[in-house]
């Protein structure tokens, strides 16, 4: 029988993006699926209904239908609690759920007893790759940071030789260098920047520089597990600031990207460091919704202090929606391939290493020990 999967429309506010695009429609529909979008669902993005009517998916205007008829719910943001309520026990919901901070959701899945899968818990292994939803929408965040920033600079971001005078290149600073970071220096090499970059580790650094930017370096290397940094030591700290303080003073846009999974953004600049640099000058906090990389983010806000201006975006893929979503869907399509087939329809075998990873909650049980004990601690 055909695996029913449902698209519904994303309602929380600001949110543009949509799970399935459809291009991603007509791949699934050679699966043997059978996919069902809630009337404009994609327009936002820029996927008007008769796309998906033309790749072969059904628009449905009714939700609770949509909903209720689903063996799988394809979703971005985790399923609001009247989304849940709609499903009936056993729906496979797989979304971006941000289980840590949205704890309400997870537990409104447990008790409806549908079985999700957070992507963000997806691990990060090479058979994992064309999954990864947290690079592919890092790699947009990275870039819009720097549009964003551009667009506060008072400054041309390229050199330019004109008849009314030669202008020098804006110099841009980016601190850390993952996923994010690196799409930030190649945005703004190719808007003609001087761009200079930081990360922790030192890894990093041979990225940086084959994209054409400075990489500044501390002697250390806080190379944590898989990739990702570890947090620094206070000694650490201090050396970091200390080297950083000229760096943040001579560039006309910063964009901080820094992140250590599991803990609080680390504070990379501070009111001082704010305080010492030129008007004009534009800091992004791609880290705002983790509690930022400066000291004076506030998050979904654009600060202004002595003419600096510190902005803190919020759901920055969202911003730029067509492209974020044809990349999460793409992610969804190869994620998908470990569900179902076409011989088989919708696997109960979750034992695929990545399957069993990015398993949130199924039978009533939260299967993800860290999130059941958060749950745990708040009783939820
Ligand atoms: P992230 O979002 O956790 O962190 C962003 C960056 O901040 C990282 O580069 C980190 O080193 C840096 N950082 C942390 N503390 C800092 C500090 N005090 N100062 C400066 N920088 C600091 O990481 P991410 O971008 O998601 O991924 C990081 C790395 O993980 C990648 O560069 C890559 O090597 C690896 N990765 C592997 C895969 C895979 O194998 N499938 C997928 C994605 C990422």
């Amino acid at each position: 029988m055909a695996v029913r999967i449902a698209v519904p429309t994303e309602v929380l506010p600001g949110e543009k993006r949509v799970a399935l695009v459809p291009e991603v429609v007509k791949s699934l529909m050679k699966t043997g699926a059978e996919v069902v979008v809630q009337a404009g669902a994609g327009l936002a993005s820029g996927f008007p209904d008769a796309l998906y009517t033309a790749a072969g998916a059904q628009v449905l205007t009714d939700r609770s239908q949509l909903l209720g008829n689903a063996a799988i719910v394809l979703k971005v943001q985790p399923p609001t609690a009247e989304e849940t309520a709609g499903m009936k026990p056993g729906t496979v919901v797989v979304a971006l759920v941000n289980a840590s901070r949205n704890l309400d959701s997870v537990a409104k899945m447990r008790d409806a007893k549908v079985t999700t899968f957070a992507l963000e818990l997806l691990p990060r292994i090479t058979r994992a790759q064309s999954m990864d939803v947290l690079s592919s929408q890092a790699t947009v965040a990275g870039y819009r940071c720097v549009l964003i920033g551009a667009s506060l600079c008072p400054k041309f971001l390229p050199m330019l030789t004109t008849a009314a005078g030669t202008i020098r290149p804006a110099k841009v600073l980016v601190l850390g260098a993952g996923v994010a970071g690196l799409m930030a220096i190649a945005t703004a090499k190719r808007l003609g920047a001087v761009v200079e970059a930081y990360d922790v580790r030192r890894a990093a650094g041979e990225q940086v520089r084959s994209l054409g930017a400075k990489f500044l370096e501390l002697q250390i290397n806080a190379e944590g597990g898989g990739g990702y940094a570890r947090e620094l030591t206070d000694e650490e700290k201090k050396q970091e600031a200390a080297m950083l303080a000229k760096a943040l003073g001579d560039a006309d846009i910063i964009v901080t990207t820094a992140a250590v999974p599991g803990r609080k953004a680390p504070i990379l600049v501070r009111k001082e460091n704010v305080a010492a640099m030129r008007p004009g000058t534009a800091l992004v906090d791609l880290a705002a919704e983790s509690g930022g990389n400066c000291e004076l983010t506030k998050p979904g806000e654009n600060v202004v202090v002595g003419g600096v201006t510190v902005a803190g975006p919020l759901n920055l893929p969202g911003q730029i929606p067509l492209s974020a979503s044809q990349m999460y869907a793409k992610n969804l399509e190869s994620f998908l391939t470990l569900l179902i087939s076409k011989e088989k329809g919708l696997t109960t075998d979750y034992s695929d290493e990545i399957l069993a990873a990015s398993l949130l909650c199924k039978d009533g049980v939260v299967t993800h020990k860290p999130t059941a004990d958060l749950l745990a601690k708040g009783a939820a």
